[in-house]
């Protein structure tokens, strides 16, 4: 079903006494904005979607926020740690770089050394810990680390992290060899204050950008939630509607029976034969309310879902012939030409029951409104992979401005005469509603004074 088809309905069916044009056309903003203000002025302040409200809201917020700190936490983690990999590096060049010059003897102490960064720097010490070289002579004091410079005399290399009055330093030792003999040890160094305000600065960017984030999406969320919403809401003002419809048509012929009862009652002692009259009241409107019970719940059925179609090959024509011959012996009552016409070979996936009761009410309404002499007919042709039939009457025609609304549930045309007929206004939606559910579509097409055609198409049997 297309979006603009789908919601059309449900505008259609959820706000049947405003009467609006579907607001698939209006966009989507004013589609939330009619939905939510139209639903408000039905049910007040009382809003039994409130709850689901806050706690989608809040389900939102929660997953929102949560994406947010995976996600921060991975860029710093990856960034922190791309840092001290690029800081270890240095200092490992650094430090080689030292070890292949000492090799080479190409060591001078006037020499200035090439250091990777300002801020490296580079000590060379021998065995007994004396040092040989501190090019820079304003290394920090407390370095070398002795540990670090110890475990490299031991033949280990190694990085170390310290913290000399209050300052983070990485430190890298790699023993020093001349000749194949262990002559002592180079440690190269750096303070880590850059890095740690470049990972500070970041930390307190992503805070706040994830704050933003997360009150964009609190923001964001109530117009998502709401829009979550329409649907339910939509759902949920049809069924208000619905059973309220239902309980005012139940409620008509039930006060008829008992106004009816009373008048009987009234003179109990006339014979049964003086008011046959009234009795056939009673027994109309009883039917009247069976008829209706029985609509009131086959939609019931259709809404939850209880109601299956069992979609087998079926002959549409034979269905069709099936069909006109059941009416007509009321339509040769009222002087109308009845028959089947076109296509009458083909064959779709259809459940024969429910294909017959669309059928039957297609037609009842076409006899119930085209005048004697007219004609009901029903046209079967190919249509695109569909096999479509036409109900076509000569009838009195549908307004267009009933056209839109004649598919809705206790939609009728002329309430009054409607009643007269047995008609409830159920007759097309079920109808609808029983072509959905075996796949087909149903549409409408009608000229006021010149009649009706209740379009349906039902996908065909293959083969
Ligand atoms: P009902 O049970 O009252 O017939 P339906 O749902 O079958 O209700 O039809 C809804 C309304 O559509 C009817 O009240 C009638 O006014 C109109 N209608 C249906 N079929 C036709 C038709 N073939 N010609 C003219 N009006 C029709």
């Amino acid at each position: 079903m297309s979006r603009a088809s789908f919601f059309g309905r449900f505008v259609a069916l959820g706000t049947r006494s405003d009467r609006n044009p579907p607001a698939a056309d209006r966009g989507w903003p004013a589609t939330i904005r009619a939905t939510v203000t139209g639903y408000y002025r039905r049910f007040g302040s009382h809003d039994p979607f409130a709850s689901t409200r806050r706690r989608l809201l809040a389900w939102n917020v929660l997953v929102i926020a949560l994406i947010v700190l995976i996600i921060g936490t991975f860029v710093y983690l990856r960034v922190a740690k791309s840092r001290s990999e690029e800081v270890d590096q240095e200092l490992q060049a650094a430090a080689t770089s030292e070890l292949v010059r000492f090799a080479g003897h190409e060591r001078s102490e006037q020499e200035t050394y090439p250091l990777e960064g300002a801020d490296v720097f580079l000590i060379v010490s021998d065995t007994r810990g004396r040092i040989l070289l501190d090019p820079r002579a304003a290394s920090p004091s407390g370095f070398p680390v002795k540990a670090s410079l110890d475990l490299a005399m031991a033949g280990r290399p190694n990085f170390a992290s310290v913290a000399i009055k209050g300052t983070s330093f990485r430190v890298y030792s790699a023993p020093l060899y001349d000749r194949g003999q262990l002559v002592g040890a180079v440690q190269a160094g750096k303070g880590l204050a850059d890095q740690e305000r470049e990972l500070r600065d970041l930390l307190v960017t992503m805070l706040v950008g994830g704050l933003v984030s997360v009150v964009l999406a609190t923001a964001g969320g109530f117009f998502l939630v709401e829009l979550a919403l329409v649907p339910a809401r939509r759902a949920f003002a049809r069924q208000q509607q619905f059973v309220a419809d239902a309980s005012h048509e139940l409620r008509t012929p039930i006060a008829l029976i008992k106004a009816t009862a009373d008048v009987l009652g009234r003179d109990p002692d006339q014979p049964i034969r003086a008011n046959q009259g009234l009795l056939t009241d009673i027994e109309r409107e009883a039917d009247h309310l069976g008829r209706l019970i029985g609509d009131l719940l086959q939609l019931a059925r259709l809404d939850s879902g209880q109601l299956e179609a069992e979609l087998v090959p079926v002959s549409i024509g034979d269905v069709a012939q099936e069909a006109v011959a059941q009416v007509q012996r009321l339509g040769a009552a009222r002087g109308l030409r009845l028959g089947v016409t076109g296509q009458t070979d083909l064959w779709v996936m259809a459940d024969l029951g429910r294909l017959r009761q669309v059928l039957l009410i297609l037609l009842d309404n076409a006899v119930k409104h085209t005048p004697s002499g007219g004609s009901v007919q029903i046209h079967l042709q190919r249509d695109h992979g569909a096999a479509r039939l036409v109900v076509a009457d000569t009838g009195e025609g549908i307004a267009p401005e009933h056209i839109p609304h004649v598919f809705e549930r206790f939609y009728r045309v002329d309430k009054a005469r409607a009643r007269a007929d047995g008609g409830v206004g159920l007759g097309l939606a079920i109808a609808r509603e029983l072509v959905e559910l075996q796949g087909g579509r149903i549409r409408v097409e009608s000229v006021l004074g010149k009649g009706s055609s209740f379009i349906v198409w039902m996908p065909l049997a293959r083969g």
